[in-house]
């Protein structure tokens, strides 16, 4: 192909293109491709030619062509971008570094990938043109693929059925989207293709003759009825349409009705159905082939009658019936046929909405001369609510407007996230709140460790844009606050522990008896004091005693009554030994009698315990006892204080335990020489737990004491 013959083309549609610059361009392309040829021979510029050309038979404006024609140089040539801008313009730029951009693009093949690259072509068309530049592109080099490596064939015919022939149907332009398929399938399923071909091309001047044959019919009997059609042909054959439906349908190739197909264009709807009666009464209509469109336009809005009938010679016959506007709405996609086509395709109905908009701009297309106003025209805001971007690897990650690399990091994954510290847009460095834009590669500049920082969080920085990377970043906060809230209460537990002299227990037994689920949740509540831990201390306190009823004087033991006549029982009881017994273990309140035993003392038991009621039993040694009126019960602990000696500590920690009521039963001093650390050991005749973890705070709170705590067991 020649520019020359290019340039007629163009100025058959578009009188008022400006040819110069159009052979500017060309010479431009010719010279920066000079020396390089594809892989057919051919000099590279050729290429470049017939891409413009195929967007010619679009009707394409003259910007379009001049990007066609130098859509490969920045990429493949020394030419750099910078001068097509100054020599063509923004407009002409644009569209090449977005042609670049995509040819960019790694092309995966799993459905979602592919499902994704479609958007993101429509996304990238916020220069339509673009994407039409690229599928007029790649249909040339389909056209051409022929002379490429087998392997690499097979890669990008898979590429174009997965992706450019659905993305040309899904602009409605059905002619591309059939030369795709056909030839993608030519290059995919080489021996099927060759078969249909063959059946197809077996009686191909046969076919021809019968369809001519089968038209003259029809066109007879119409004009008996005074109609006159606009069009009447023969439907151009798709053959991986043909393959599919043989597949979908389970049929040979003799079963495919629209192998011989015609149709027939008329003025108006009436006239639509007049035809089809004629048709119907010339020959027998196949049951379940007819299709009334008009009636149920198709959700696209593709309108027609279809139907197969028995032609001449007891042919199967398939009859698409039309208005003028209903084959142009066809033929310049409203009906691009992606519904009923590709069932398999998910339906995006905001993206169908958007393409419907695509469709009609093509549509306006026709009619607007001023090329100014078409590029306004097609300047779309398409997609405006989502941005497009590229990991380095090429992966496309759709993001909301406005997202910042940060939103981008932790799309990617939330430890990329959590370690951002910069970011690089195409190869520059960008701020964190910057807005992403369609086309960017992104690039996470990452911290070897750390977590986000609090301000991300604020939004009058801008810096996070998607409810995602919010989320993420909060639930990081909230678990680490977790995570220190349970090292403090583990800290604060351990201390209490050692404190209150208390072995260590299964935290998960404590946890559940304050209703927590584990010991984590109980230490957290701990951390962050929404659980005292004196409360703890206490239930601890309690669950030691319980856990040991019968020890000797260590247990709550009630003291003698001293009422007047119970007192006189037993004169000095109170002086005597007690103890619980370990056979029913009586709890302050219950009611109890005591047993003299021979040098032990006292044995406290239940009344009703049975060692009690037992016959054999010295009835003469029962007492009766009872638990004081306000029961005042009070056990001995053993409290050892560190602390560094000082006048007046001795004298301070009584009056802490006095001020409780409490009794010192012995204490003792040590004050070492050298350190000057004193030990003071006190036995307190305590009464509660609650009392002496309070006394125990009030002794660790005095001057010089460094630590208090309760002296169990051997220590
Ligand atoms: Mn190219």
């Amino acid at each position: 192909m020649e520019i020359e013959t290019l340039l007629e083309q163009i100025k058959a549609y578009n009188p008022e293109a400006d040819l110069t610059r159009l052979r500017r361009a060309y010479d431009l392309a010719a010279a920066a491709h000079a020396g390089q040829t594809r892989a057919t021979g051919e000099p590279y510029v050729a290429h470049a030619l017939q891409t413009a050309s195929i967007l010619a038979d679009f009707h394409l404006d003259e910007d379009t062509l001049i990007a066609a024609l130098l859509h490969d140089v920045p990429e493949d040539t020394s030419v750099p971008l910078a001068t097509i801008q100054k020599e063509f313009g923004d407009a002409v730029a644009r569209l090449v570094d977005g042609v670049t951009k995509l040819s960019g693009l790694r092309l995966g093949m799993e459905q979602t990938h592919a499902e994704s690259l479609r958007k993101m072509f429509l996304a990238m068309a916020e220069e339509i043109r673009v994407v039409l530049i690229k599928l007029a592109d790649r249909l040339h080099n389909m056209r051409t693929l022929y002379a490429i490596p087998p392997e690499k064939q097979r890669r990008i015919a898979r590429e174009t059925m997965e992706i450019f022939a659905p993305l040309a149907n899904r602009l409605g332009m059905y002619n591309l989207r059939r030369e795709l398929e056909d030839l993608a399938f030519k290059h995919l399923e080489p021996e099927k293709f060759k078969e249909i071909e063959t059946l197809l091309a077996e009686d191909k001047d046969d076919q021809q003759a019968y369809i001519q044959q089968t038209i003259a019919i029809l066109r007879e009997r119409l004009a008996q009825e005074g109609i006159t059609p606009v069009e009447m042909s023969g439907r151009p054959k798709h053959i991986y349409s043909i393959y599919d439906k043989m597949v979908r349908k389970g049929r040979d190739f003799d079963q495919i009705y629209d192998i011989r197909a015609i149709r027939v264009i008329v003025e108006t709807v009436r006239e639509c159905y007049v035809v089809l009666g004629i048709v119907h009464s010339l020959w027998v209509p196949i049951p379940g082939e007819f299709d009334d469109y008009i009636a149920k336009p198709k959700q696209n809005l593709y309108q027609s009658l279809h139907t197969a009938v028995i032609g001449p010679a007891g042919k199967p016959v398939e009859a698409q019936i039309r208005t003028v506007a209903m084959h142009q709405l066809a033929e310049f996609g409203i009906a691009a046929h992606w519904r009923y086509k590709e069932p398999d395709l998910h339906r995006d109905l905001a993206l169908e909405n958007k393409i419907n908009w695509i469709r009609q701009l093509m549509e306006w297309r026709k009619d607007i001369t001023d090329a100014g106003a078409f590029v306004d025209s097609l300047k779309t805001d398409v997609f405006q609510d989502e941005v497009y971007v590229f990991t380095p690897k090429g992966d496309i990650i759709e993001l909301a407007v406005g997202a910042t690399p940060i939103d981008f990091a932790y799309h990617v994954h939330t430890e990329i996230g959590h370690r951002c510290r910069g970011a690089k847009a195409n190869g520059k460095i960008v701020p964190l709140d910057y807005h992403l834009r369609t086309g960017d590669r992104v690039e996470i500049l990452t911290a070897k460790r750390g977590g986000p920082s609090r301000d991300w969080l604020n939004p009058s920085l801008g810096l996070v844009r998607t409810a995602r990377a919010r989320e993420k970043i909060r639930r990081y906060f909230r678990d680490q606050a977790r995570t220190q809230a349970i090292a403090q209460g583990r800290a604060l537990l351990e201390k209490e522990f050692h404190r209150l002299g208390l072995s260590q227990r299964n935290l998960d037994e404590l946890a559940k008896s304050f209703d927590y689920d584990n010991a984590d949740d109980l230490l957290e509540a701990i951390g962050h004091e929404d659980l005292s831990i004196q409360t703890v201390s206490v239930r601890l306190l309690e669950a030691e005693r319980q856990a040991a009823p019968a020890a000797a004087v260590e247990l709550p033991a009630p003291s003698v009554p001293k009422s007047p006549e119970t007192m006189l029982t037993v004169k000095g009881v109170g002086n005597l030994l007690q103890r619980v017994a370990r056979c029913c273990n009586p709890l302050p309140g219950d009611p109890v009698i005591g047993y003299i035993t021979r040098g032990h003392g006292i044995t406290i038991h239940r009344r009703d315990c049975h060692n009690i009621l037992n016959t054999t039993i010295e009835r003469e040694r029962l007492i009766a006892i009872n638990w004081e009126e306000n029961p005042r019960t009070v056990y001995p602990v053993l409290v050892q204080v560190r602390a560094f000696d000082r006048a007046g500590l001795m004298r301070d920690i009584s009056s802490v335990v006095s001020d409780e009521r409490v009794n010192i039963l012995s204490a003792n001093a040590l004050a070492g020489r050298q350190d000057r650390i004193a030990i003071i050991t006190a036995t307190l005749e305590i009464a509660s737990a609650d009392q002496l973890t309070r006394i125990l705070n009030k002794i660790d709170r005095l001057p010089n004491v460094i630590e208090v705590r309760r002296v169990t067991g051997g220590a």
